[in-house]
């Protein structure tokens, strides 16, 4: 790609309606575009990024077994009707009538769109657990819609539902996305905590919220702070491995503060263990057991033949949230650096040739690099543009491209200056370059 020809409309300062840097820096390079309060288009930029985190969300989904369906956006209000929540749901949830006037709902969650679809088909024990998910549109009417996509009234959220028959193989279910939960974030370059966290609307009595730790971040959290020490790096699949994997996390007090009780807090953590914060809550798990199954009547055929409601829980993470709480994590303010992991970055790699009118072989040159590249499986954007070295290597920093090739007069031969961004130049062929990314990407 070149920059010349790419839609990429970086503005020269911080937009001053911003208020949170990573709010900032999506409107700076132009990754997203207001279209109205709280909703916003996509640009190249913010989509690539967007797609490439939506996928590890999917391989992630699809390492534990959980299935990928597509529910509509537009629902029907009868079977919130059924769940009760129709009239509980309040404001947050976009009402709208079609020209039949039929009541319409813009879907805030799908527990009752997928417990309708578990309904109609699966009738016997024989068939859990059953494990779908789906990577769809959301739109609450946030009171309040704020930082961008970080809080908007439209937003991009992938959601899973868990079938079982007993609480037991439920909590199997539920360790399951625990897991999965860990490992997606630890791809996407995050430490995500898990925390005890009140159920609110959805209901039920398990859940945990996965918080990331940001200053401008909208939850306070209480913790331990050696919960920071653990990982899932060996936990296997298994029903006991994934329950010790639980308790682990589960050992250490972390909380936010709709929990937080200040006694316990002092009584369980050590003075030297404490630490309070704030934090982005990227994903939030519940197990609800029948609340819905039972006022939707969804039961299944038991072995003895009997009949009994499913128990289910429902797990989500917030696909576009996600862009921003990465920057939030990763951006340097100071120098305005933003380093993109490479598991999501919008390109691997920034080719800078310093092109004057009369010589146009650093841009043959980057061609070339640049094919040979892709060839490689490597993506990367060339600055085609005359602008000087400095406001190059300061537009290729924002973007956040995590590597930079320079071509410069001082470029001689094969010899190429290379540099992860932020750090050292050093001088490599191209063949080693690529090597360095790929085994890099191979990582993740
Ligand atoms: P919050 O407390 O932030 O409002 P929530 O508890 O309402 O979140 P859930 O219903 O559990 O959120 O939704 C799952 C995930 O979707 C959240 O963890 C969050 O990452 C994301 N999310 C929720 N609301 C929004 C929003 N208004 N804008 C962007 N992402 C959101
Ligand atoms: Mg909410």
């Amino acid at each position: 790609m070149l920059i010349s020809k790419s839609f990429i409309p970086i503005l020269k300062n911080n937009p001053s309606e911003a208020k949170i840097k990573s709010h900032q820096l999506m409107l700076r390079v132009g990754m997203i575009k207001q279209a109205s309060a709280g909703i916003y288009s996509w640009l190249p930029l913010g989509f690539k990024v967007m797609k490439k985190i939506e996928n590890i969300v999917r391989q992630e989904q699809d390492k534990i077994g959980a299935q990928e369906i597509l529910m509509p956006t537009i629902q029907s209000s009868e079977i919130w009707k059924e769940s009760g929540r129709y009239d509980d749901y309040g404001e947050e949830m976009l009402r709208i009538k079609d020209r039949q006037n039929r009541e319409m709902l813009y879907g805030p969650t799908n527990e009752e769109q997928v417990t309708e679809i578990f309904r109609s088909s699966i009738k016997s024990y024989k068939s859990l657990p059953q494990l779908l998910y789906h990577i769809q549109w959301k739109f609450r009417d946030e009171i309040r819609p704020r930082f961008g996509i970080m809080r908007g009234r439209e937003f991009y959220m992938k959601d899973a539902y868990s079938f079982d028959i007993t609480d037991d193989d439920a909590f199997y279910s539920y360790n399951k996305f625990f897991l999965s939960y860990l490992r997606t974030f630890k791809r996407l370059s995050l430490t995500a905590i898990p925390m005890a966290a009140d159920t609110g609307p959805i209901g039920g009595n398990l859940s945990h919220e996965f918080v990331i730790l940001a200053d401008t971040g909208e939850s306070k959290i209480f913790t331990d702070k050696r919960i920071f020490e653990l990982n899932c790096d060996n936990t296997k699949l298994d029903k006991s491995s994934l329950e010790q994997m639980r308790k682990m996390y589960e050992q250490y007090y972390a909380v936010t503060d709709e929990k937080f009780n200040k006694d316990d807090f002092e009584k369980i953590v050590n003075k030297e263990n404490r630490l309070i914060t704030k934090g982005i809550e990227v994903g939030h798990i519940f197990y609800f057991g029948d609340k819905y199954s039972k006022a939707m009547n969804t039961a299944v055929d038991l072995p003895g033949g009997k009949k009994d409601f499913v128990k289910m829980g429902s797990y989500g993470i917030g696909v576009s949230r996600l862009v921003g709480a990465i920057i939030e994590a990763k951006y340097d303010d100071k120098n305005e650096i933003m380093k993109w992991p490479l598991s999501v970055a919008p390109y691997d790699i920034g080719i800078i040739p310093m092109i004057n009118k009369n010589d146009t072989s650093a841009l043959e040159k980057a061609n070339n690099i640049y094919l040979h590249l892709k060839k490689n499986n490597i993506d990367a954007i060339i600055d085609d543009t005359e602008e000087n070295f400095s406001s190059k290597i300061k537009k290729m920093n924002l973007i956040g491209v995590p590597y930079q090739v320079i071509i410069g007069k001082k470029t001689e031969g094969d010899l190429l200056e290379f540099k992860e961004i932020g750090g050292e130049t050093q001088n490599l062929f191209l063949d080693k370059i690529i090597k360095i990314i790929t085994k890099q990407k191979a990582s993740n």
